[in-house]
């Protein structure tokens, strides 16, 4: 990922981890960013004033919240201890959070004191399958199960930091109540990795269903993800599709079982099986308009047969699909099908193609990202904010962005002086995020919400219980 760090030689010798503070940041602002739209300009002057430093109080809450979630992780849909945790920070808040959504979802709703628009804030909170390796003071230690294995937990992909973020947000605009016109939704969401069991209803899906929306229809929701292809400072935004739609596929070819000196007297499941692979990957060379959208067809499991010398009755594929388009991905659906069930054919053998969506395509609206982006700006100067590629990963926070406008941004984890596209990335054993990061997100969410929000100029981030 290429680092835009050119403007960042003034910030200091330790580089873009330490944040420039206005009016430092409006001179680099403007050298930094001299072709900025006139819109970004304005929405920037029509927002509220920038956010200044974090209270020391607050950014050590914050750090003290992460740690302890990091030392306690939990699956998705298991986010017991985490929810209560949220829900008592949010009613000593004077909120009062709604629990049990989607199971251990919670949310609430900060009422500014003026009228204006409505917005939603959302963290996934589950932690993933993972023995942490870390060896940090406060690395996990919690052993818990999977899919039926036992496992060892992390929070290898940085939710403990989302949520620590959150509830430093809530304090920060708790805070402001006072100044504050409009509403803003706190949404805690379990199991953002997927489902428990696959093909099951999940994480922000469950919420929806389960109504989280029909009282408080937000006009924008904004969420972040702390990432370590970027630097501690920097933060990634891209307008439009960003990260891919993910669907679990599953294969099942039937053949008939026979003695393996005879193939001629059955019908060969792995030999279809075979065929079918290669026949994938013939779709994405030669069927797909590969200059429109990538496109990834990946197979990650193949289960067939007991012993070398019996030709078995069945087999099955499981794999994933990645694209950038919700209709590309119907269609190569489509082709997957027909592919499978015409080689089948023509061995005499059955293919069924099922297949489960954990992710529609993320993408963040063209208009409110050119909206807030600057707002990112304003907080880590407009050097340290980049424009990331399409990422083949996958987010279920497109649930909510396909309801109403959405505005998702990645915040750099990789400590300063260490080269981001070779540290332990999200989902390591190893993945250790610099907790800088953490008030790097604060902030920026918070300055966003503030603009959002047209909020008038307000003073620093008080906590109200300092
Ligand atoms: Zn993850
Ligand atoms: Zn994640």
């Amino acid at each position: 990922m290429p680092h835009h760090a050119r403007c960042t030689r003034s910030t200091s010798a330790r580089g873009p981890a330490r944040l420039p503070r206005w009016p430092t940041l409006v001179a680099l602002a403007l050298l930094c960013a001299p072709a900025m739209a006139q819109d970004d300009a304005t929405a920037v002057q029509r927002g509220a004033d920038v956010v200044g430093d974090t209270p020391a109080a607050l950014r050590q809450r914050v750090v003290d919240w992460r740690r302890d979630l990091h030392a306690h992780p939990e699956l998705g849909h298991a986010e017991k201890r985490t929810a209560a945790l949220v829900a008592d920070h949010l009613r000593a808040l004077g909120l009062s959070p709604v629990t049990g959504i989607a199971g251990t979802g919670v949310t609430a709703v900060l009422k500014g004191a003026r009228p204006g628009p409505r917005i939603a804030l959302r963290a996934d909170m589950d932690a993933l399958p993972v023995t942490e390796a870390t060896g940090l003071p406060y690395a996990s230690t919690a052993i818990g199960e999977y899919r039926g294995q036992p496992v060892g937990l992390m929070h290898a992909c940085g939710h403990d930091m989302h949520v620590a973020i959150l509830m430093g947000v809530a304090e920060a605009l708790a805070a402001r109540r006072d100044t504050l016109a409009g509403e803003v939704m706190f949404v805690f969401q379990p199991a953002e990795e997927g489902p428990p069991v696959a093909g099951a209803v999940f994480g922000a899906k469950q919420m929806l269903d389960e109504g989280v929306f029909d009282d408080f229809m937000p006009d924008a929701i904004l969420g972040l993800h702390v990432w370590s292809r970027l630097s501690v400072g920097q933060v990634g935004v891209r307008a439009g599709p960003f990260m891919a739609s993910a669907d679990e596929w599953t294969l099942a070819i039937r053949g008939e079982q026979t003695h393996g000196s005879q193939p001629w007297a059955g019908v060969d499941p792995i030999t279809v099986a075979a065929q079918v692979l290669l026949g994938t990957q013939a779709i994405i060379a030669r069927q797909v308009d590969i200059t429109a959208t990538p496109v990834v067809l990946t197979a990650g499991q193949l289960n067939a047969g007991t012993r070398f010398n019996i030709i078995p009755d069945s087999a099955t594929m499981v794999g994933t699909l990645r694209t950038f388009d919700m209709g590309v991905r119907d269609d190569v659906i489509a082709r997957f099908r027909r592919t499978a069930e015409h080689f089948a054919a023509a061995s005499g053998a059955s293919a069924e193609l099922t297949v489960a969506m954990n992710a529609p395509v993320t993408r963040n609206d063209p208009a409110l990202t050119a909206r807030l982006q600057p707002s990112l700006a304003r907080v880590v100067g407009a050097g340290n904010v980049v424009e990331t590629p399409l990422y083949t990963i996958a987010e279920d926070f497109s649930q909510f962005a396909d309801r109403v406008p959405g505005f998702y941004f990645f915040v750099g984890t990789t400590p300063v002086g260490t080269d981001p596209a070779r540290a332990p990335i999200n989902h390591s054993p190893l993945y250790a995020p610099d907790e800088g990061a953490l008030d790097v997100g604060l902030r920026a969410l918070l300055q966003a919400t503030l603009d959002f929000l047209g909020s008038p100029p307000a003073a620093g981030t008080s906590p109200p219980r300092a």
